[in-house]
């Protein structure tokens, strides 16, 4: 049995009922062929895919916390430290009722990837909790956050973890957090990213992924003899990286027309106004519904629905497993030419097979959306020095990271074999960088 199939067997048997983490590990080792198998012998003796597929360690812990009512409530958090071979582990806190071991292991597994691919040097890790953010006071918010933080203090620092948000996880949970950790630990450190501006935090963090997206989204079509400039986008999603994947698209010249959240989705064929997007989501914390009322030319409607609109690209920025093959369908019928993923694994493993074998241009989330994180390296980088550095600035590196990302991965495919396919290529160009540091720091 080749050592791929024998290290993805014992992934599935070492780790049950998670299939979010199997579908992960299944889709990175399959591209990883190619490079694997050119050194099979090498990595075999180092156990090398075992390591890589194994935490370095998973800490899981209770939250307990008061709510409006005086009445304690408790959730399951966690934070996976999957792998440091290259920089302290770096990864988000998601806020989620979905979240649970196989999701944090899943994200935390392709964060290393994607982490390596940005060139920076951070390693992969990633934490969460099942606590649900919606409907909450902000006093019961601070209330999951400092106890969140009383407890995951103890494993992480400047040098050794750096948490960051995701979803249900913005300015606010980060500016808790920092708090909390500051007061135990006595220490003004650059231990969290995405912080505000008035306490550490970099100028166009906030704006990172959703704009390095639209920037490789544009190389990547540049590359492949198409404009972005004057084409419709389908975006899902209406959040972080939503917003200012819609706010960049339209600064490139081209006309986003959709967005969703969890309950319904717009369809604008005016393109969405991010203006009253950012009112409705990031200062209301509304429903989209408020958005509709408020734009005669928007369609609300409940459910999914967002990639049976007739577009060029398609962005989905919510959540995993939110592209399915129906969609991946609708969208090659309709003429898409690019999907270029916002979220963490937002299309099915069939879905992704079907657009890479219907001609459409495809980039996987490691790659599209590394911008965020390559910005929170930009962040612990400014708060080493203890200086901020202007909008422009971290635009223009920005910019730069993500360029060369998907010049990176394209190289990294044709070198193996597998030209246009830049799951193969993130994968592998991800992957060499942290295999050679495994290598090199010995057993462990
Ligand atoms: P937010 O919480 O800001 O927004 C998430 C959006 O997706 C909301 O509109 C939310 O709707 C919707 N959504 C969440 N879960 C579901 C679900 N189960 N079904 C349908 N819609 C859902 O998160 P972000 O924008 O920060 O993150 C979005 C994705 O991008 C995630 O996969 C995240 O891991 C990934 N990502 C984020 C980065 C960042 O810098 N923020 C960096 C790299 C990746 P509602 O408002 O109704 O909950």
């Amino acid at each position: 049995m080749s050592y791929v199939d024998e290290v993805y067997g014992k992934v599935v048997a070492q780790n049950p009922a998670q299939p979010e983490f199997h579908q992960a590990v299944k889709e990175v080792l399959e591209s990883l062929r190619p490079a694997i198998e050119s050194n099979e012998g090498k990595y075999r003796r180092e156990a090398l895919l075992e390591r890589l597929t194994t935490p370095d360690r998973l800490i899981q812990f209770r939250v307990s916390w008061v709510d409006d009512q005086g009445n304690i409530q408790v959730n399951n958090a966690y934070r996976v430290q999957f792998n440091n071979a290259i920089g302290p582990y770096k990864g988000g806190i998601r806020l989620h009722p979905s979240v649970n071991q196989s999701v944090i292991k899943f994200l935390g597994f392709e964060q290393i990837f994607k982490n390596s691919l940005t060139g920076l040097p951070i390693g992969g890790g990633k934490g969460g909790s099942d606590f649900d953010p919606k409907g909450k006071s902000d006093r019961e918010i601070m209330a999951f956050c400092q106890s969140f933080m009383t407890e995951l203090y103890k494993y992480i620092g400047a040098d050794v973890d750096v948490p960051a948000g995701d979803i249900g996880v913005g300015a606010r949970e980060i500016g808790y957090f920092y708090g909390q950790y500051k007061r135990i630990r006595g220490l003004y450190e650059g231990v969290l990213t995405g912080k505000g501006l008035s306490y550490g935090g970099s100028l166009a963090r906030k704006e990172a992924t959703g704009y390095g997206l639209l920037y490789l989204t544009e190389e990547l079509m540049k590359c492949n003899g198409h404009q972005l400039a004057g084409k419709t986008v389908a975006v899902s999603g209406a959040g972080n990286v939503a917003i200012y994947a819609i706010q960049k698209a339209w600064q490139l010249g081209a006309k986003p027309v959709t967005c969703s959240d969890s309950t319904g989705w717009i369809y604008d064929p005016e393109g969405i106004d991010v203006a009253l997007l950012r009112e409705v989501k990031e200062v209301r914390r509304a429903r989209l519904t408020e958005y509709a009322a408020a734009r005669p030319s928007a369609v609300y409607t409940e459910g999914k629905g967002v990639w049976s609109i007739k577009c060029d690209v398609a962005l989905p920025c919510a959540t995993q497993n939110e592209l399915l093959l129906e969609d991946a369908k609708l969208l090659v019928a309709n003429g898409c030419t690019a999907v270029c993923e916002g979220a963490n694994m937002p299309t099915t493993l069939e879905a992704t097979e079907y657009l890479q074998n219907n001609g459409v241009l495809f980039c996987p989330g490691k790659a599209a959306n590394a911008g965020g994180v390559a910005t929170s390296a930009l962040e612990m980088s400014q708060n080493s020095e203890r200086l901020s550095w202007s909008f422009e600035e971290v635009d223009a590196k920005l910019k730069g990271i993500m360029v060369n990302i998907f010049h990176n991965v394209d190289a990294a495919a044709r070198e193996y074999g597998a030209e246009g396919n830049y799951v193969v290529g993130a994968n592998i160009a991800g992957f060499l960088k942290v295999a050679d540091a495994m290598t090199a720091q010995g057993a462990y």
